[in-house]
């Protein structure tokens, strides 16, 4: 039986009027428009797109963007200088600096110089030391959207084998510790794991993040797994695929997410929701 097909544009649209909703409230009870300053720095083309959509996103839900689009020539210490501009300017409640940056910027000094209250991405080591300790304030979106989805499905988390696929710092690692605070079972695979497949096959749940067009096969999914694809990998002939071979993969699975259509908008919405929180505790501190 073909799996189901979770739906990532429709979830993150109804998460999106909530958080419409959360805003507007917001706003009539604080007179404060949430704000985010986003960075753009140099002129990669899957950026701009990238920035482009969480901005429209942005303004749909009622939320005040301040866009800093520089040049590639940018250095360290003028992005830092914004960055702490932006820390201090009381109507920013949320700061993305967007990856990835020119290579005389080092991404790990400008992340760590983002506020950890106004970092809406996850990415400093206060929030992310928060994840692990089982205490979070700031999840990173993507796993953050990706929780919801494997919600989603109304399987519970709970005692369920998961393998994810990919340690990076902004999805792997970080979707491992949230399975894990759920009480999942939870093994981490990467380019050096030995017997990747058969690992995989154990899984009642797969995040696949990897960038490895169509790499997970039908005979590394266990049947009825919840199979989440996070890779974006465009082929030669200019298709956008994910790091799974869907069709053949989704007459085994019992869940699956599309490329494009799935975790692409969580991120996105779950963005909105990182804002409109920390805004709430600024406010509230202030
Ligand atoms: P990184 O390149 O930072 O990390 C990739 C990870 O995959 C590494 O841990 C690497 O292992 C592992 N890996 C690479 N090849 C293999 C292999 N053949 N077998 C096993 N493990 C492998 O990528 P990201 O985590 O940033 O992104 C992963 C994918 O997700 C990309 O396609 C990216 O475009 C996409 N993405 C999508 C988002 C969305 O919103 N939809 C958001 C963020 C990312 P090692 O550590 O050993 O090198």
């Amino acid at each position: 039986m073909s799996a189901h097909v979770i739906d990532g544009k429709a979830l993150a649209q109804d998460i999106r009027a909530a958080v419409a909703r959360d805003i507007a409230q917001f706003h009539r009870q604080t007179g404060i428009r949430p704000g985010l300053a986003v960075f753009l720095v140099g002129d990669d083309p899957a950026s701009a797109v990238y920035v482009r959509n969480k901005k429209k996103a942005c303004d749909q839900a009622g939320l005040m963007v301040d866009e800093h689009t520089l040049p590639a020539t940018t250095s360290q210490a003028e992005l830092l200088r914004l960055i702490e501009q932006a820390n201090s300017d009381s109507r920013i409640h949320g700061i993305l600096v967007q990856l990835p940056l020119p290579p005389q910027i080092e991404s790990k000094i400008v992340l760590n110089a983002v506020s950890p209250e106004k970092d809406v991405d996850g990415f400093h080591p206060c929030n992310m030391g928060r994840l692990v300790e089982g205490d979070p304030r700031i999840v990173p979106c993507t796993p953050y959207g990706i929780l919801k989805m494997i919600q989603s499905t109304g399987q519970a988390i709970e005692g369920k084998r998961a393998v994810v696929l990919g340690r990076s710092n902004i999805v792997g690692k970080p979707m491992a510790i949230l399975l894990l605070q759920h009480h999942a079972t939870v093994t981490v695979c990467h380019s050096r794991t030995k017997e990747l497949p058969a690992i995989c096959r154990e899984a009642d749940i797969v995040v696949a993040a990897i960038g490895r067009a169509q790499y997970v096969k039908a005979e590394m999914v266990k049947p009825g797994a919840i199979v989440i694809d996070v890779g974006i990998n465009r082929l030669d002939d200019g298709r956008l695929v994910g790091d799974v071979d869907f069709d053949p993969v989704r007459e085994r699975a019992g869940w699956i997410s599309p490329v494009p259509g799935g975790v692409g908008p969580m991120t996105i919405a779950m963005l909105l929701v990182n804002t409109i929180e920390a805004a709430k505790r600024l406010v509230q501190r202030a």
